[in-house]
């Protein structure tokens, strides 16, 4: 990857940081460690810019026995993701300063649900696609999605001295990324197709981007959603499926993902109900005309 590209990528990284201009591979080795005995312990928390995925919200919630709107309304802030209006999350600060709202004297008071972008620190990981292969293309699949990862090297870190190397893959692994990584892959690939289509696509609907913020961040809803007389109406859930989605809210994240793609670029991967669109149409029109006055006489 060359600089140029790895420049560009700087506004999607969550931290406001000097990236090192080098793409680092899962057996990359690279130094660092970061533990109570550095000396800026902390100091990384002390000046935010993080920004959440939708596992990281999952995980934070549960924790505090909140759901998923009282989380957030309380512990993010809102912002655009693009000039479409994306709905994004960002970690709140405490009062009139850039620390980080769940920071302790003896260190992150969510350690062990932290956020992936603090797992992450201080290497950054994005995904992206790669030119298809001629096999691919042939077959009409979509390119593949890659993840790459780069360090990210600020002045006040001192973890990038410590005497220990390891590769990306240890380091992924040791900081429990592995799973955060599998549950927010498909949302990170719908960033980046949406991303790709560039803005000849156009801005999606208010409605896509209300499904949007449900499915990303707001899975409690998501769970009402899908118990509701709307969704049966045009999705051919099997019931079955439905109760294992119900009692498993990794499974639902990961389903909500699914349904959006159908949602923002028609992925058929969910069964629709024969005849569902007529029947939203015809509820659509009865709705219309008991909305319309009676002409005059
Ligand atoms: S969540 Fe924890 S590790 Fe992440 S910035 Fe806050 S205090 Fe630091
Ligand atoms: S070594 Fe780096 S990541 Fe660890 S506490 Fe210090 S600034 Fe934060």
């Amino acid at each position: 990857m060359a600089l140029d590209d790895l420049k560009n990528i700087k506004h999607e990284i969550p931290w406001q940081s000097p990236v090192e201009p080098v793409e680092l591979r899962a057996d990359s080795e690279f130094q660092f460690n970061c533990h109570k005995g550095v000396s800026c312990f902390n100091a990384c928390c002390k000046n935010i810019d993080i920004t959440l995925l939708p596992y990281d919200i999952v995980r934070l919630k549960r924790r505090a026995g909140l759901t998923s709107s009282q989380w957030v309304n309380r512990y993010t802030l809102p912002y655009p993701m693009d000039a479409h209006d994306m709905p994004g999350l960002k970690m709140a600060t405490k009062p009139g300063a850039n620390e980080c709202v769940f920071l302790t004297e003896s260190g992150c008071g969510v350690y062990t649900d932290r956020p992936s972008a603090c797992r992450y620190y201080a290497l950054g990981c994005m995904g992206v696609r790669r030119a298809a292969r001629a096999e691919e293309t042939a077959a009409g699949a979509a390119p593949a999605v890659e993840e790459i990862y780069f360090m990210v090297k600020e002045s006040h870190c001192k973890g990038h001295y410590e005497p220990r190397s390891l590769t990306v893959s240890q380091y992924r692994q040791e900081q429990g990324l592995e799973k955060y990584d599998d549950m927010n892959r498909e949302w990170r690939d719908i960033i980046l197709k949406k991303r790709s289509s560039g803005p000849t696509v156009g801005k999606p609907s208010a409605r896509s981007l209300q499904l949007f913020d449900m499915c990303s961040y707001d899975l409690d809803n998501f769970r009402k959603f899908i118990t509701g007389d709307g969704f049966a109406e045009v999705f051919d859930l099997p019931p079955a499926e439905r109760r294992a989605l119900l009692a498993d809210e990794d499974q639902l994240l990961l389903f909500a993902f699914r349904f959006l793609k159908q949602v923002l670029f028609g992925e058929l991967s969910l069964a629709l109900k024969p005849n569902a669109r007529a029947a939203r149409l015809a509820k659509k029109l009865a709705r219309a005309a008991k909305d319309t006055p009676e002409p005059m006489a």
